[in-house]
């Protein structure tokens, strides 16, 4: 196992997206989550960094409440878009 490179923005865009979705209530399917991230990662300024082996991104120290506060921005704008937009087709839901 080797080190990788992680954008930690994407870790916490990814954690917190479904619930936001979930919250307001627009559609959820794959399409529009990744259509809400990408929109999300657009606005964030990216970091890197590397992981050590076995190390948890939990236990970085990133996760103040300014952080969470663009995180949350973001992925909400990122929702206002695509739920106007909607791009999925022949889907179920
Ligand atoms: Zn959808």
């Amino acid at each position: 196992m080797s080190e990788k490179v992680v954008n930690f923005m994407e870790i916490c865009v990814g954690d917190a997206l479904l619930p936001l979705m979930r919250g307001m209530n627009v559609c959820t399917c794959e399409l529009c989550q990744n259509d809400v991230k990408a929109f999300a990662l657009n606005l964030l300024p990216p970091k890197y960094f590397v992981t050590p082996r076995g190390m948890l991104y939990t236990k970085i120290p990133l996760l103040e409440h300014q952080f969470n506060v663009d995180v949350m921005s973001a992925i909400m704008k990122g929702i206002e878009v695509v739920s106007g937009k909607m791009r999925h087709e022949g889907n179920d839901l």
